[in-house]
C-alpha cells in the first residue's frame, strides 16, 4: 500500500483527538445511524437473505482457491476484447503503468470515477508528480478533494462534513479547480448537488482520459462492472476516448451467474437501495461505442501475501459494501481520519495491517482498533468473521514482541498461575496489603487505567472463603 497516511499517529491517539471533536461525532451519529437502519429494513425485505450471505461468502472463497485460473481466464477474455491488461505488483508499479498510459495520450488531465484502489496506491499524487491533475466526479469524493481532506468513509468519504461545511468549501475553493460556484450558494442539497453538476459537466465534456476501478470484473467474457448512484461514472465510462481501470485482483468472480448474487448483496448493505441507479458494464472495447482504448490495470499490492494467511484472506471477500462501519461503535465515535488508511472501520482494522504489514505504530495498533462486539461481522454481506481476524492480527502484533515491562509481567503470572500453592499465597498477600494498592497503573499500564477503574481486590481469596461457607 502507499504512504498517503504515512506520518499519522497509532489510532489510540488519533482517537482520543478525533472523539474530542463534538461536531465530528454529531455528523457521524447522525449518518451512520440514518444508512445502518435504512441498510435493516432493505435486508428485512429479502427472505432469502441468509441463503444469498452464504452464496456470497461460497463464490469468493472458490474464487480466491483458485485466484490464478480465473485471473488469466479474465486477462484472455479482456484481451480478446480489444482491451489490454497490465499485471502490477505493488503502488509504484500501478502509478507508472497509469502515468505512462496516460503520457502516451498527451493529455494532462483525467476524470475520475470513485475508486479505493486508486485511493490505495496514492493514484492522485503520483499522476499530479508527473504533471498530470485528476479530477474526482463522485460527489463526496469532489468535496474531499476540493477541500484538501482525507477521505473518511468507504462509500461517504466525506461522511464527517455537514452541509454548512460543504457550501464553504464549493464557494471558496471551486473556482480554482474550474466553474466557481454559484453566486449566493445555499446550504441547500439541491442547490449543492446543482453546483456539483455545473462544476463536473465541464469536465465531462472536456477529459479524454477517465480512470476508473471496479467492483466485480466476469472471468468469463472479461466485462467490468462499475455501480454507483450519481451517473458521474457513467459520463466518466463513456465520454472519453481512452479508459483506465486500476482493479484489485481479489474483484474477479467466475460468471455472469456469480455477479447476479453480488447485485443483489452490494446495494442492500451499503445504500440500503434494491438496485443501483447505475450499474456499467464494458468489455474490451469497440468502435463508435465508449472509450476505443481499454486498459485494465490488476493490482496486487499484497494481496497475494494476504491470500497466504489462513485466516486473514477472508478480508479479501470484502466487497466494499461499508455496512461494518456503520454498525461499529468504534467507527462512529472515532471516526475514519483515526485509521490512518484509505480502509477505516472495521474492515480496515483488519486489511490495512495484512496489506501493509504491521511494522508500523499505525498499523500495529490497528487490529485492537476494535471492542469485539461483533456487529461488523453480522452485518457483512459475505460473512467475513472481522473479531476472528483482529484476534488473528492481534496474536501476530504480541508475537512481535510488546513491552519488556509486559512481557516480564505475562511470564510472572503464568509462572504463579501455574503453582497452586504460590497462587494462593499471592492471593492472601494482595488481600492484606490491599490499602496500599495504586489506583492506577505505572509504566505501560498506566493506558489501561487512564481510561478503567482498577478492580479492587478482595480482602479474602474466594478459596479462603469457600473454605469457611462451603455447606
Ligand atoms: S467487511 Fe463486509 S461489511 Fe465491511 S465493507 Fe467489506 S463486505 Fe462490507
Amino acid at each position: 500500500m502507499s504512504g498517503v497516511f504515512l506520518g499519522m499517529p497509532a489510532f489510540p491517539q488519533a482517537a482520543e483527538r478525533a472523539v474530542r471533536d463534538e461536531r465530528l461525532r454529531t455528523n457521524l451519529r447522525h449518518a451512520t445511524h440514518t444508512i445502518r437502519d435504512k441498510r435493516a429494513r432493505a435486508v428485512a425485505e429479502l427472505p432469502d437473505w441468509a441463503e444469498l450471505r452464504a452464496a456470497g461468502k461460497a463464490i469468493k472463497d472458490h474464487t480466491l482457491r483458485h485466484l490464478d485460473r480465473y485471473l488469466v481466464q479474465l486477462e484472455e477474455a479482456v484481451t480478446a476484447a480489444g482491451g489490454t491488461v497490465h499485471w502490477a505488483a505493488d503502488a509504484d508499479e500501478a502509478n507508472r503503468i497509469v502515468a505512462g498510459l496516460v503520457h502516451a495520450t498527451g493529455e494532462r488531465e483525467v476524470v475520475k470515477v470513485k475508486s479505493m484502489a486508486t485511493q490505495e496506491i496514492g493514484l492522485n499524487e503520483a499522476l499530479a508528480a508527473e504533471g498530470i491533475t485528476a479530477y474526482e466526479t463522485d460527489l463526496a469524493e469532489l468535496i474531499v478533494q476540493l477541500g484538501d481532506d482525507r477521505p473518511s468513509h468507504i462509500l461517504v468519504p466525506a461522511i464527517h462534513r455537514n452541509r454548512a461545511e460543504i457550501r464553504e468549501i464549493f464557494a471558496e475553493r471551486m473556482a480554482a479547480w474550474g466553474r466557481p460556484a454559484p453566486e449566493g450558494l445555499t446550504d441547500a442539497p439541491a442547490e449543492l448537488a446543482e453546483a456539483a453538476r455545473l462544476h463536473l459537466r465541464e469536465k465531462f465534456l472536456r477529459a479524454r482520459v477517465a480512470v476508473s476501478g471496479a467492483n466485480f470484473m466476469v472471468a468469463e467474457t472479461g466485462t467490468l462492472v462499475v455501480v454507483e448512484s450519481e451517473g458521474n461514472g457513467r459520463m466518466c465510462l463513456t465520454l472519453p476516448d481512452t479508459l483506465i481501470s486500476v482493479v484489485g485482483i481479489e474483484k474477479v468472480v467466475p460468471t455472469w451467474r456469480d455477479l447476479e448474487v453480488f447485485l443483489q448483496l452490494l446495494p442492500r448493505s451499503s445504500t440500503a437501495e434494491r438496485m443501483n441507479p447505475y450499474t456499467s458494464l464494458w468489455t474490451g472495447s469497440s468502435a463508435g461505442d465508449g472509450p476505443s482504448d481499454f486498459h485494465l490495470v490488476l493490482l496486487d499490492n499484497g494481496r497475494t501475501a494476504v491470500l497466504a494467511d489462513q485466516v486473514g484472506r477472508q478480508a479479501l471477500r470484502c466487497i466494499r459494501c461499508s455496512a461494518c462501519l456503520n454498525v461499529c461503535p468504534v467507527y462512529e465515535r472515532a471516526g475514519g481520519h483515526a485509521y490512518g488508511s484509505v480502509y477505516p472501520g472495521p474492515i480496515g482494522a483488519i486489511l490495512t495491517p495484512q496489506l501493509r504489514g504491521t511494522a508500523s505504530p499505525v498499523d500495529a495498533s490497528l487490529p485492537y482498533a476494535s471492542s469485539l462486539c461483533g456487529a461488523c461481522y453480522e452485518v457483512c454481506p459475505v460473512a467475513i468473521d472481522i473479531p476472528e481476524v483482529l484476534v488473528h492480527l492481534r496474536e501476530r502484533v504480541a508475537a512481535q514482541g510488546g513491552h519488556a515491562l509486559e512481557r516480564a509481567a505475562v511470564a510472572a503470572a503464568g509462572y504463579v498461575l501455574d503453582h497452586p500453592a504460590l497462587l494462593t499465597a499471592a492471593e492472601r498477600l494482595a488481600g492484606r496489603t490491599r490499602a496500599l494498592h495504586p489506583r492506577r497503573l505505572p509504566g505501560p499500564g498506566r493506558a489501561w487505567t487512564d481510561t478503567r477503574d482498577l478492580p479492587e481486590v478482595p480482602a479474602e481469596p474466594f478459596r479462603d472463603w469457600w473454605r469457611k461457607n462451603r455447606p
